[in-house]
């Protein structure tokens, strides 16, 4: 059939499970591809990426089979299930919020709440990493993130297309002039909402940021991840943005790059 893996090789390639997947769903064996690239001496980073729904699937001995070296966190997922993926895997954990988070702010020890005040500062999920409008190295590979949505009601974490473009058009400051040990400036960018050239929803709440285009367009990283449209339960293809992989990894994505 044309749409099928070719060989060992490919299908290992074509390894874009979705923890949904019954060979996840079926306990902690993992398929002989897996097994075959694991023993192969290759540079690849393997990434577990998560956004917006939680995966059951990932409390139990599936998890830990995954065996990824890098979680990505696209954002609108409780911080106890962020917690509980860092301390099971004991890898680092990056993530950017989504527009149902909170907004995060680093704690401040020397401030005092005034009197009535309800909602503290947060810092988020305890031992991961916040890369939003950053640029952190992890794993080998340069990563930076950009959270939140569209603006479509009043709450934290949302952006007009002109704000957008400011926080990105920071960013990619950052990512020109940090010194990379590497030749690429940019492997992975993280972003809660899609770009607006590849994923966006169908509706205004569910538009994608033109600004993550042109992010993509300039730096040619090998791997965009997102979050913020729901599939459904069905597993979307993956897009392309010139040579960059464009992937909606909601509810959960193990990826190889
Ligand atoms: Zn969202």
């Amino acid at each position: 059939m044309a749409n099928e893996p070719q060989s060992l090789f490919n299908l290992c390639a074509w390894a874009i499970w979705n923890p949904r997947d019954p060979w996840l769903r079926s306990g902690p064996a993992r398929p002989a591809c897996a097994r075959e690239e694991a023993s192969r001496a290759h540079s690849q980073t393997k990434i577990l990426a998560v956004a917006d729904e939680v995966d059951e699937s990932l409390y139990g001995d599936a998890l830990p089979a995954l065996v990824p070296d890098l979680v990505l966190a696209c954002g609108d997922l409780p911080f106890d299930y962020l917690e509980y993926l860092v301390t099971r895997l004991n890898v680092p954990l990056l993530y950017v919020p989504g527009n149902h988070d909170p907004e995060l702010r680093p704690i401040d020890t020397t401030w005092t709440p005034p009197p009535g005040f309800i909602e503290p500062p947060t810092a988020g999920p305890e031992g991961c990493i916040n890369v939003d409008g950053r640029l952190v190295e992890e794993s080998g590979l340069r990563v930076a993130g950009l959270g939140g949505s569209i603006r479509y009601k009043p709450g934290p974490n949302q952006y007009s297309q002109r704000q957008m473009s400011w926080r990105a058009t920071k960013l990619a400051a950052r990512i020109r002039f940090q010194p990379a040990s590497g030749g690429r400036k940019l492997d992975v960018l993280i972003t809660h909402s899609p770009p607006a050239a590849a994923g966006e929803g169908q509706d205004p709440a569910h538009a994608g940021f033109v600004a993550f285009d042109r992010l993509i367009r300039r730096f040619h990283p090998l791997l965009a991840v997102h979050g913020h449209v729901h599939p459904y339960g069905r597993v979307l293809p993956e897009r392309q943005i010139e040579t960059t992989r464009v992937v909606n990894v909601v509810a959960a994505r193990l990826l190889e790059i």
